[in-house]
């Protein structure tokens, strides 16, 4: 039992941190005792309540609303919104806010996300500050209103950095009928995720679907004329919006001289330099990597919930596991396969628009990407999660065998879920839909697994099966 727990940030690490809390008994019970007095106090900066952002492509897209992204927020929390934290005390054990009024706590977590930075182009920032009219940032909701909003007055865009979340918007202004060009300074589209065969395969893909990709090119200067590059086109547009990447969020951490470097560094029990004072999700550093993706931050969060229940943990940060969310293009990257040593596996046909690779080290799977066929991502994630020693002819009839993993056949400690880590048995002992998003959570990250979910439920054998 660790008293009052005071989350920093209200986004998708901390929601997750606070329903873990109470379901571990920790705190829920005391909610319920002590009414003025939950024991969890949720600090965020946003006005709205907590959403899912990594739906907020789909909200451009037009395929979900605004209020469809709603988080559930435990009832024993005490949630505070539109409410910034500027200041935390150590010596006191308090946080200030933006209001001068002080919130004690007696564990303290960060969770302040990462903020977007701003490429180096001439034009971007007007002269009193504020972006030129025609960009956009796309972090928050009130970000993704403001660019729904202008794609009903445009006619094309130009999406700045060809990462995950690059393409993400690009498909979604592509699907609400812009002329969507995207422009990336490496040699190729994914580039901190994938290696260059696999890139290729995703830009012919979306050039495919009517994007067009300016790789090895930075963008230089905004002005009437358009967006000039370095190679001297000007895209001629209405929308320029800028997916360049960001950093994680620390200045609280640094004004209150917490350790940070990229991010706000972290042990294996997710404590900072302050052992009152944790930090989970985009915001922090465990070794010499931040994450950037929602599994690692649920992870993090649960292992968290777990340790201010009283278990001892052991955060390793081996866990990486990223998902590209956008209509007709499905991208898995399980580890650092660029970076990760070990033999390598590939398949690639780019006439089907598929590359599979695993790299594999004393027969286990170390880091895996897979473009356009994630059909074998269950069994993968499987194998990689538990590093199953693999036999020599393992790895290649993963990548090449007979589809083997309809969801139905997968055996019940295969993972369904990569967001919140949910197995095919956890599922398998749900009631329906709604309890298995309840319970564990499965559907409510990127939603790639629904189809799975549904297909798992439906195919249960009735006897023994709740109603
Ligand atoms: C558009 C978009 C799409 C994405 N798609 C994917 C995807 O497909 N798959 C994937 O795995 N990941 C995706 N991500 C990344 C994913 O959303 C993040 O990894 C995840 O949200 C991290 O959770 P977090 O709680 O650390 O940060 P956040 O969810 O960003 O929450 C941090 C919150 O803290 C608030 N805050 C910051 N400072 C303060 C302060 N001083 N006081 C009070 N509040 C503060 C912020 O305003 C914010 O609301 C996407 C991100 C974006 C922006």
């Amino acid at each position: 039992m660790s008293g009052r727990v005071v989350i920093v940030g209200a986004g998708m690490a901390a929601i997750r941190l606070a329903e873990l809390l109470g379901s571990s008994g920790s705190h829920a019970p005391r909610a319920s005792r002590e009414a003025d007095d939950p024991g969890i106090t949720l600090l965020g900066d946003e006005s709205h309540p907590p959403y899912n952002r990594i739906l907020l492509s789909a909200v451009l897209e037009g395929t979900h609303s605004p209020d469809s992204l709603a988080m559930q927020v435990p009832p024993y929390a005490d949630l505070r919104l539109g409410t910034r934290v500027v200041e935390i005390h150590r010596e006191e054990r308090e946080v200030e806010l933006a209001d001068r009024s002080r919130v004690p706590y007696d564990r303290l977590v960060l969770a302040t996300g990462s903020i977007p930075t701003l490429p180096p182009i001439r034009g971007l920032v007007r002269m009193d500050g504020r972006l030129h009219e025609k960009v956009h940032a796309f972090r928050t909701l009130d970000d993704c209103r403001r660019l729904s909003a202008a794609v009903t007055h445009a006619r094309n865009a130009v999406v700045v950095g060809g990462g995950l979340l690059g393409l993400q918007v690009a498909r979604a202004l592509s699907v609400r009928g812009l002329t969507t060009e995207v422009v990336e300074g490496g040699d190729h589209l994914l580039r901190s995720q994938v290696g260059a065969r696999a890139g290729a395969i995703l830009a012919r893909d979306l050039e495919r679907l009517g994007t067009t990709i300016y790789t090895g090119a930075r963008a230089v200067r905004l002005d009437d004329r358009g967006l000039t590059l370095d190679n001297g086109y000007t895209l001629d547009t209405d929308l320029v919006v800028l997916t360049a990447g960001g950093r994680p969020s620390t200045a609280l951490a640094r004004r209150a001289e917490l350790e940070v470097r990229r991010g706000i560094v972290v042990d294996r029990h997710l404590r900072t330099s302050d052992e009152r004072i944790h930090a989970i999700g985009d915001c922090a550093q465990h070794g010499s990597q931040v994450t950037g993706f929602v599994p690692p931050a649920w992870e993090q969060a649960g292992l968290l919930a777990r340790h201010l229940g009283g278990e001892d943990i052991s955060y390793d940060g081996a866990r990486t596991v990223a998902r590209l969310r956008a209509t007709d293009l499905d991208v898995a990257v399980l580890g650092e396969p660029e970076k990760a040593e070990g033999q390598v596996v590939e398949v690639s046909n780019p006439i089907s628009g598929s590359h599979r690779k695993l790299v594999v080290r004393g027969g286990v799977i170390v880091a895996a990407t897979l473009v356009g066929d994630l059909s074998r991502i269950g069994l993968i994630t499987q194998h990689y999660d538990r590093a199953t020693v693999l036999g020599p002819h393992e790895p290649g009839d993963l990548l090449m065998g007979e589809r083997p993993t309809t969801p139905v056949a997968l055996p019940d400690e295969a993972e369904v879920c990569a967001c919140a880590g949910v197995s095919a048995g956890r599922i398998r002992a749900c009631a329906n839909f709604e309890d298995a998003k309840a319970t564990t959570c499965a559907t409510t990250g990127c939603g790639g697994c629904a189809d799975a979910v549904r297909s798992l439920l439906a195919a249960r054998p009735l006897e023994g099966t709740r109603t």
